[in-house]
């Protein structure tokens, strides 16, 4: 641990892989680390597994949502910018043929759009080979931001946000205090589509509980059709001490639902997808029973048989419960 110089923040340098160093080794089998220094436990995508994440915010700027406990501990704050150009000094040295960023924390596209043109602009003088840059997004940060801001980012490299839209239903929306409605995650895709920027949506299994499954289901399925994003990923709800849905389950007034449950929703979300152009699907996150990838609309009709097969075999192909991680 190193203690950082500002305002008494503490981060630690952790080792992580990056596909620069595992390209630039000729080797795919082995992960080689390079040095980051990061305030808080790392938060980012799978499918960002091998980049390197760079914090330009710490925690998440909403920080209400009632199943959220990943920035409990963090209050909101805005990085310096001179410590994020630090960090992307550093990383230079390790890694100069870096491929992939991802700019964490929670909801990094609240940063200005002057702040974060600096940023890439910074990471594209130093990473010639730079290819993609990721971000969290709430959709009032995308709303926020006009096209013509949102374009600019794009020719600068951002090249895909990350948005959770948790569910399609404005009841549920509300009810776990996510403080912005469906239309509005469809109108916020919109502008990042229309800017060339490809989302990747994530709803949450079981966030609705057993009453309001099939409602949340249909809903999710329906709205991420109007969004027709270029990635979906469903994740399975795990309750996390501290927050404020793991409260109301200890008082009875939330009930988390089995495996076959959250099986047969994701079925239901999966049967109302249409229209869709072509949307990369995963349920790969370590929160679900049941690994799942595809491409929709082709691969439809056989996801949905290896959910009924699931469903028939039971708990044998499920993730054990102990298995499951957020
Ligand atoms: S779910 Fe996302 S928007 Fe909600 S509190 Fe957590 S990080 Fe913030």
């Amino acid at each position: 641990m190193h203690a950082s110089t500002w305002e008494g923040l503490r981060w630690k340098h952790v080792r992580h892989p990056t596909d620069a160093r595992i390209a630039k080794q000729g080797c795919l089998q082995v992960g080689y680390n390079i040095c980051m220094r990061y305030y808080g436990n790392v938060i980012r995508p799978p499918s960002e597994a091998r980049s390197y994440i760079l914090q330009v915010t710490y925690g998440c700027s909403h920080n209400r949502c009632t199943f959220c406990g990943t920035y409990l501990d963090k209050p909101f704050r805005v990085r310096p910018v001179n410590e994020v150009f630090e960090d992307i000094a550093m990383a230079r040295e390790e890694i100069p043929d870096l491929r992939r960023v991802f700019l964490a924390d929670g909801d990094a596209l609240v940063l200005s759009t002057q702040k974060l043109v600096a940023i890439l602009d910074a990471l594209n003088a130093n990473f010639p080979k730079l290819e993609r840059v990721g971000i969290y997004a709430n959709a009032r940060d995308l709303l926020r931001k006009s096209e013509q801001d949102l374009a600019l980012l794009r020719s600068k490299g951002l090249g895909i946000v990350y948005i959770g839209l948790e569910s399609g239903s404005d009841e549920v929306l509300l009810h776990v205090k996510k403080g912005v409605s469906a239309t509005e995650m469809v109108q916020a895709v919109q502008r990042a589509k229309t800017a060339g920027i490809a989302s990747s949506v994530i709803a949450l299994l079981g966030i609705a509980g057993p009453e309001g499954s099939a409602e949340h289901a249909q809903a999710t399925g329906k709205i991420v059709s109007r969004m027709d994003p270029e990635y979906l990923a469903l994740l399975t709800l795990m309750l996390v001490p501290g927050t404020e849905l793991y409260h109301q389950y200890s008082e009875g007034t939330f009930e988390l639902m089995d495996a076959y449950a959250m099986l047969h929703e994701l079925r239901l979300v999966l049967q109302n997808l249409e229209g869709l152009t072509h949307c990369v699907f995963r349920t790969n996150h370590a929160s679900n029973y049941l690994p799942l990838a595809g491409t929709l609309p082709q691969d439809k009709e056989r996801l949905i048989s290896a959910i009924d097969g699931a469903l028939q075999e039971g708990p044998a192909v499920f993730r054990p419960e102990s298995w499951r991680r957020l």
